[in-house]
Parts: structure tokens; C-alpha cells; sequence
């Protein structure tokens, strides 16, 4: 058997939160494996959760990031190919095709993120709306907003519920648009919703639920927006929360198998043995998870799988934080399709609990809100030690 004699080569494309996230545990593992990361942007290292919190927090784009791109490839002994897109895959040759020229890898890691989807609008302002899932989106935001300044959201999920409450916490005045009837209304019961609908209200959040945008245009330095019911809304600045898609194109036209996104087995590997693919351009054998927590468990198990160890992903019960300061509300999103239903199990001044059972009884989600929220670990062992001793029975 030939010895291989040089170290392996991984590639990673992409340096969000799943880019640094596995570099950082394959340099744990391995000091000698040549690691190079591939990334549109600088590769300067930031906490995308801290966008819709940053107001609050008295950041701003340059200060979110805590750690410049140079600094991160230093500490992790990287070869930064900063600013250059992957263009395609040769996986054949083992041959990733970059703008800056075709680089061969043992094992690939693409951790290319998601795209925010673009919505279908009239008017001649449609160019001019914002969507922050990137730093230097963020930036743009900012520097557009004046103090005070009137903001226009599309969309009342996470991202625009808490950017809502970001900016109403510091003297900006939030109208949010969302064809639901109640914010997070595709995470929570609507009994939940209402009670984050209310205290963001009182905060100053102007909500216009069960309705939505159908032309955005100019009007003066700013815009306007016109609903479907023909009603209108100016503002100062138009930001779109309506939801991301995984960035698949490249895996695409590789001949990878796809679904909603880059589709991978327990150990995070795609239908090609030598690529693998995390965060939120990925569909894991549970779906699509875009939040942290599935990041960091994924990275723990592709980093040793990509070098020869495979090792399958154990994810915690994905539980979220809405960084809602007005209404605090932590939540387990019951699976996609799943059978049952929600029902409140707890309600007092500390704040209301409830709980998604299948039709079986089984602890599937929950919803915490106000003080509540402190019972999210003891919920999530909670949950683990259920799943567990289900296994074992
Ligand atoms: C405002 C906001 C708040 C959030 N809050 C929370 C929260 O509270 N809790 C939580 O769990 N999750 C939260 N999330 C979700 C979480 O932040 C994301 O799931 C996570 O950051 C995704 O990381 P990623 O590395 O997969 O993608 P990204 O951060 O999007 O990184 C993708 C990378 O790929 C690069 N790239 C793309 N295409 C190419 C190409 N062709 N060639 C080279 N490079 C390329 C990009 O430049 C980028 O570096 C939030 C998201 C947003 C937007």
C-alpha cells in the first residue's frame, strides 16, 4: 500500500459561521493538513447573529467583525484566497475552478451560505431594497439610515421581527409587512405570536399582518410602498426579510444531488465521496437547519470525516434565541409536515409555555417567552434524555 506522503489538501469555500467553523475544527485535528479557504468577500470573521441585534449593542458593520480575514488565516495557518468565487466544480479532476484560477483538493467543503430571495414587486424603487444576510448588506443599511428614520420590512420571521425590535429600541420607526397574521408565524402558535406582536406594538413597531407589498417607488428622497389593499406606507428605507434559499448553483451543475439544499449523508458528505457541504447551503438528512447550533455540530463531524474518520453529525435539539429584548421568546420549531399540534401547558406573570406533541404525545417543539426563557436548557436535556430513552426502549 502507498503511503501518502504528502498532508491532505481540504478546501473550504465560503467564510461565514460554517467556513470558519469547520476550518477551525480541522486545524484542531490536524496541524499538518494544508487548509485553503475560497471566499467571495474578505474572510473577515463576524457573527451574522449580531446584525439584527447590532443597534442595540452600539456596533456597527466595521465593529462586528472581531477578527480581519489576515488575522483568522494566520491563527489558522490558511491560504486566504479572499474575494475570489468558486465558479465551478471538476470533480472528477478534483479540481475546484476559482476567478483566480483552478486549485486541486483531497476534500472540499462547500459553506457557500444562502441567497435572499428577491421578491416579485411593481414599482421603480425595487432595485433599491435591502436584504441583510452579509456584512457589507449591513453596512449599506446603515448608512442610509438617518436617526429616526421611518424603515419599511418585508417580512415578520426571525430576521424581520428582530430588526424590528432593534430599530424601534433605538428611535427608528419600523413598519413591518407580512402576508401572516402574526409575526413568526411559521415558528410559533399564533396565541405566542400575538403576545410578540403586542409588546413590540407598544414598543413602536407599526404592524401591517394579513397583508402585502405590491410596488415599492420613489417618492422624494425616499419611497413608497403600496399594499394590496391599496393602502400605502413611506419610508426612509426598505428592508426585505422574506427568506433565503441555499446557494446550490455550483453544486448543481457538479452533478451533486440536490433537494432544497446541497444534500448530504449522517456524516455531512454529498453524493460525490470527496465533497462535503454545511450550514446553510445544506440539507441535511433532517432538512435544511440555517442556524448556528446545526453549524457547529456539523463542523465537529465533516472536519474529522473529510479526513478520513467518518463521523456523523449529532445535532442537540436545534433550539432558537428570538433576540425580540420586548417580548424574549425562546423556540423549538416542531419538524416540517409534522402530525400534531400546540397547546399551551404553562401561562403566569414570568411568561407562557408551549409545547407541539405529536399525535403520540411525543415532545416534538416548544415556545418560552418573557422568563420562560431561562428553562431552555432544562427543556433541551429535557428533550435529549426523552429521544434518548425512545432509542434504548
Ligand atoms: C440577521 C440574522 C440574524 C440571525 N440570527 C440567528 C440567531 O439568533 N441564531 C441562529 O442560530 N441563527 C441566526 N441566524 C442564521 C445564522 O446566522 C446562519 O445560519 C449562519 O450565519 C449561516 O452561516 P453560513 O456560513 O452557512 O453562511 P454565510 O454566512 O452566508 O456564508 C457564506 C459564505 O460563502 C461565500 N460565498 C458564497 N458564494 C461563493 C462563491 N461562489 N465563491 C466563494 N465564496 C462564496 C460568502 O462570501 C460567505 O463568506 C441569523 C441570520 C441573520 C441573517
Amino acid at each position: 500500500m502507498t503511503q501518502r506522503s504528502v498532508p491532505a489538501h481540504v478546501v473550504v469555500v465560503g467564510s461565514g459561521l460554517a467556513g470558519y467553523g469547520v476550518l477551525r475544527e480541522l486545524r484542531r485535528l490536524s496541524p499538518e493538513a494544508r487548509l485553503t479557504l475560497v471566499t467571495l468577500d474578505d474572510g473577515h470573521f463576524y457573527s451574522k447573529p449580531a446584525l439584527s441585534t447590532a443597534l442595540s449593542k452600539g456596533k456597527a458593520a466595521d465593529t462586528l467583525v472581531t477578527t480581519s480575514g489576515e488575522k483568522m488565516a494566520a491563527q489558522l495557518r490558511l491560504d486566504l484566497r479572499s474575494g475570489r468565487a468558486a465558479e465551478a466544480i471538476d470533480a472528477q479532476g478534483q479540481v475546484l475552478l476559482t476567478t483566480g484560477g483552478p486549485i486541486s483538493y483531497d476534500g472540499l467543503v462547500l459553506a457557500l451560505g444562502a441567497l435572499p430571495i428577491q421578491p416579485t414587486l411593481e414599482g421603480d424603487a425595487v432595485h433599491r431594497l435591502v436584504s441583510v444576510n452579509h456584512l457589507d448588506d449591513y453596512r449599506l443599511f446603515r448608512e442610509h439610515l438617518a436617526d429616526g428614520a421611518r424603515v419599511l420590512i418585508l417580512g415578520a420571521g426571525l430576521v424581520g421581527t428582530e430588526f424590528a425590535n432593534d430599530l424601534s429600541a433605538n428611535g427608528y420607526r419600523p413598519t413591518v409587512v407580512d402576508p401572516l397574521a402574526h409575526p413568526l408565524a411559521q415558528l410559533i402558535p399564533s396565541e405566542a405570536g400575538e403576545t410578540v406582536r403586542t409588546a413590540l406594538a407598544d414598543a413602536g413597531v407599526d404592524w401591517r399582518l394579513g397583508r402585502k407589498v405590491v410596488a415599492v417607488d420613489h417618492a422624494g428622497a425616499g419611497f413608497r410602498a403600496t399594499l394590496d389593499d391599496g393602502s400605502a406606507v413611506e419610508a426612509n428605507a426598505v428592508l426585505s426579510a422574506i427568506g433565503l434559499r441555499p446557494h446550490v448553483d455550483i453544486a448543481v451543475e457538479a452533478g451533486l444531488e440536490v433537494g432544497r439544499g446541497v444534500k448530504v449523508d449522517a456524516t455531512g458528505r454529498t453524493s460525490d465521496p470527496r465533497i462535503y457541504a454545511i450550514g446553510d447551503c445544506a440539507e441535511y438528512q433532517r432538512g435544511v437547519a440555517a442556524y448556528v447550533t446545526p453549524i457547529m455540530a456539523a463542523a465537529r463531524a465533516i472536519a474529522p470525516s473529510v479526513l478520513g474518520q467518518p463521523t456523523d453529525i449529532r445535532f442537540p435539539p436545534l433550539s432558537v434565541q428570538v433576540k425580540t429584548t420586548a417580548c424574549p421568546v425562546v423556540l423549538l420549531p416542531a419538524p416540517s409536515g409534522a402530525a400534531g399540534a400546540w397547546s399551551k401547558t404553562e401561562e403566569g406573570p414570568k411568561g407562557s409555555k408551549y409545547l407541539f406533541r405529536s399525535e403520540q404525545g411525543e415532545v416534538l417543539g416548544y415556545v418560552l417567552t418573557g422568563e420562560l426563557c431561562e428553562e431552555r436548557v432544562s427543556m433541551d436535556r429535557s428533550l435529549v434524555q426523552a429521544t434518548t430513552k425512545g432509542m434504548a426502549a
